[in-house]
């Protein structure tokens, strides 16, 4: 591996130099061109070569701070490419590129693209505003190096970076060491979220500070066995750029080390523990800190530091044998202590898994089977969100079943073949994204209706039965390494758990669903119409209010099958049928009552209100086409409507009145709309 840090800055340096030498010749008005060229080459080729050496990954990924000197590298021989072709802006105009293409940055390469491109164009226009010399051609290529050599690299930086952070996560583990993650066992969801998160907050608490009371009792026999002052266990934070206490030779509760030389030692013991070095601070009479790594079979957990001012009471030589056994004893508790944390969350998610499977047995409706699924999900993992999907393998698409309280995605919406979940649910393959950004940002999650929306990481599980794929659950977590692979196992149990009660569920509702409608026009039948009426019309006599009936009957439909044939009529019918379907609320009933009659029933509708709807939709069925064999059928269709109690006193009566309406309707020419008030019907227009 090359020396990252010295390789940035010396390219980045020269490159500047180089610029600067230009500038300052331009600005003594000297002729600069003659030998530009071979100054822009050489500025060039130095970014080139870095750049290769980052994509060709022979650098290690580059740290953060890296960044803004590696642009400025790339950038040196653009901005010195205006800047040699000469033109009294040309100072200024390199001077503003450069400014907004560092503040910038490669934070977001989106950001940074559009900046680019204003940039050139700013640049382009500025230097002719002033008067500038420089050929279009000329000010063209300059942007081609810009865009070539700028914002690739820059791409490839951010990308490593993601990489590396993401290597990060994946052995970062759970605990006390370095890591912000809770328990969401199953009781805690029935909670107000913000007392659930203050129950969080107080067990993660309760187990840090007990893990750092079985440390520092151990530091504090390490403290007397060596006669120094303080013993420190420094950890990495989790992004491993930094030390901090973890627990101290102190009292139990206090972590922050008293005797400790910060500004002198801190540097030492990163180092030590950076490099894996054990190593002494030199005083008299003896080292007054030794300090050696802290790392465990699995990974790194930082440093010890054992200090005394006076100076440590073993030599040296005894040092060098005992350091690095308490090291490895540290690392052996820390360990130790992280592997209970481990098994005591394990156990919590089992015990929810195990209710759950209790629970899926009793839930009674769908709409409940899927909120505790989805629950359950987040009881088991450390997901923000979770969804429920449902998947028909037959016609290749599905819906959304539930999501868990705050989720973007509503429920009931649908489920597209080629989003990443239609994806999964035809192969049948769960799959686990640890850094799901970029897939968040580049394709749809569940449709194409979805606008984009941040996901750090994510997994779909698919639900398997005998028949193929049901459906599948989807969890989310805000950021990458929130949803690991290992987690995504209880999600598993949890899909296979679920996925019985599902199947049995769904298949259920289906059958009810079919029993209701009616096969050609989606409609609801005779038979649920006829119990919609008795229940809305007891809810109307207990609640008050009014409800109302249309029944609608096509005119003159026995020539519409004479001329178009029956296949004809029936795609008039079903055309007819989707217009009151798209004419009704959520609340009212829709039925085909007959062969080419349908009824609506509006609960919570008076006379008025229904007329106004029939009229509606006389008038969207009169203007309707339907196209068949590749001809155009118009059709109309007669109304009648009665209104309880408004019209009739009983129940029994409101259907015959309705149809009453209808036949005046019919006999006074048709396609017009006829009400019934007490005792007589009443015309409309
Ligand atoms: P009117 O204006 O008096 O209603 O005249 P009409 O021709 O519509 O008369 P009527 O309502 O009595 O006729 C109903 C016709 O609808 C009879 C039947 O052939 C046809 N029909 C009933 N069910 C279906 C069906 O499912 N598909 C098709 N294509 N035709 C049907
Ligand atoms: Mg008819
Ligand atoms: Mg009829």
């Amino acid at each position: 591996m090359v020396k990252t840090r010295i390789w940035a800055n010396v390219t980045a340096v020269a490159a500047w130099l180089l610029a600067l030498a230009g500038m300052v010749a331009l600005a003594w008005g000297m002729s600069v061109p003659g030998w530009a060229s071979g100054t822009a080459a050489a500025s060039s080729v130095a970014a080139v070569t870095y750049a290769w050496l980052l994509i060709s990954q022979r650098l290690d990924p580059p740290p953060r701070e890296l960044i803004k000197p590696y642009i400025a590298a790339v950038l040196a021989p653009v901005t010195w490419l205006a800047a040699a072709s000469g033109g009294p802006g040309s100072p200024a105009v390199v001077a503003l590129a450069l400014g907004i293409r560092v503040i910038a940055g490669a934070e977001n390469i989106r950001t940074a693209i559009s900046v680019s491109a204003g940039a050139l164009v700013a640049l382009t226009a500025i230097h002719y505003s002033v008067g500038g010399t420089i050929a279009f051609s000329n000010m063209m290529s300059g942007g081609v190096v810009f865009a070539a050599i700028a914002l690739f690299p820059a791409w490839q930086v951010k990308r490593a970076q993601e990489n590396a952070k993401k290597r990060r996560r994946a052995t970062r583990s759970d605990g006390v060491f370095g890591s912000e993650r809770t328990d969401t066992p199953r009781a805690f969801e029935a909670m107000p979220s913000d007392l659930r998160r203050g129950i969080e907050v107080t067990r993660k608490e309760a187990e840090e500070r007990r893990q750092t009371e079985v440390l520092s009792r151990y530091l504090c026999d390490v403290r007397d066995a060596l006669g120094a002052d303080e013993v420190v266990f420094w950890r990495w934070t989790g992004a491993r750029d930094t030390l901090v206490a973890a627990a101290c030779s102190g009292d139990g509760a206090e972590t922050e080390p008293t005797k400790f030389n910060h500004a002198e030692w801190l540097p030492l013991v990163k180092w030590s523990a950076e490099e894996r070095i054990v190593h002494f601070d030199e005083g008299k009479p003896g080292p007054r800190i030794a300090m050696g790594p802290v790392a465990g079979l699995k990974r790194a957990f930082g440093a010890l530091s054992i200090s005394a001012d006076a100076g440590l009471k073993p030599s040296r030589d005894d040092l060098k044998v005992w350091v690095p056994r308490y090291t490895a004893q540290v690392a052996v508790l820390a360990e130790l202590l992280e592997t209970r944390e481990e098994v005591g969350r394990q156990n919590r998610r089992t015990q929810a898994l195990l209710r759950a499977a209790q629970e899926f047995q009793s839930n009674r409706t769908i709409e409940l089977l899927g909120r505790s699924i989805c629950e359950t999900a987040l009881a088991v993992t450390s997901a923000a969100r979770a969804a429920l999907v449902r998947w028909h393998p037959s016609s290749n698409d599905g819906e959304v079943q539930s999501v868990s309280e705050g989720h973007r995605i509503a429920e009931g919406w649908p489920i597209s073949e080629d989003s990443q979940v239609g994806t999964m649910c035809k192969n049948g393959l769960p799959q686990v994204w640890e850094d799901a950004r970029m897939i968040a940002r580049h394709t749809r999650i569940y449709g194409a209706w979805e606008t984009p929306r941040p996901i750090g990481s994510m997994a779909i599980i698919p639900l398997k039965r005998e028949a193929g794929v049901i459906g599948a659950i989807v969890i989310e977590g805000d950021e990458p390494g929130d949803v690991l692979i290992a987690e995504v196992r209880n999600v598993r149990l949890l899909a296979a758990i679920a996925a019985v009660s599902l199947e049995t569920m769904w298949e259920i509702e289906e059958v009810t669903r079919r029993a209701r409608t009616d096969q050609l026009t989606g409609l609801a039948n005779r038979r649920h119409f006829d119990e919609q009426i008795t229940r809305v019309l007891a809810e109307t006599d207990r609640f008050g209010g009014s409800a109302s009936l249309v029944v609608a009957d096509i005119d003159f439909f026995k020539a519409v099958n004479d001329t178009h044939g029956h296949d004809g009529g029936d795609a008039v019918l079903q055309s007819v049928a989707q217009a009151f379907q798209d004419g009704v609320r959520n609340v009212d009933t829709c039925a085909r009552y007959g062969g080419e009659e349908i009824a609506v029933l509006l609960p919570q509708t008076n006379m008025d209100g229904a007329r106004d709807f029939a009229e509606r939709l006389r008038k969207a069925i009169e203007t309707r086409v339907v196209l068949y064999a590749g001809r155009p059928i118009s059709v109309t269709a007669s109304f009648g409507v009665a209104s309880y109690p408004d019209s009739v006193a009983t129940h029994d009566a409101l259907f015959p009145t309705a149809d009453r309406a209808l036949y005046q309707a019919k006999a006074e020419g048709r396609n017009r709309v006829r009400c019934v008030v007490p005792g007589s019907v009443q015309k409309t227009a």
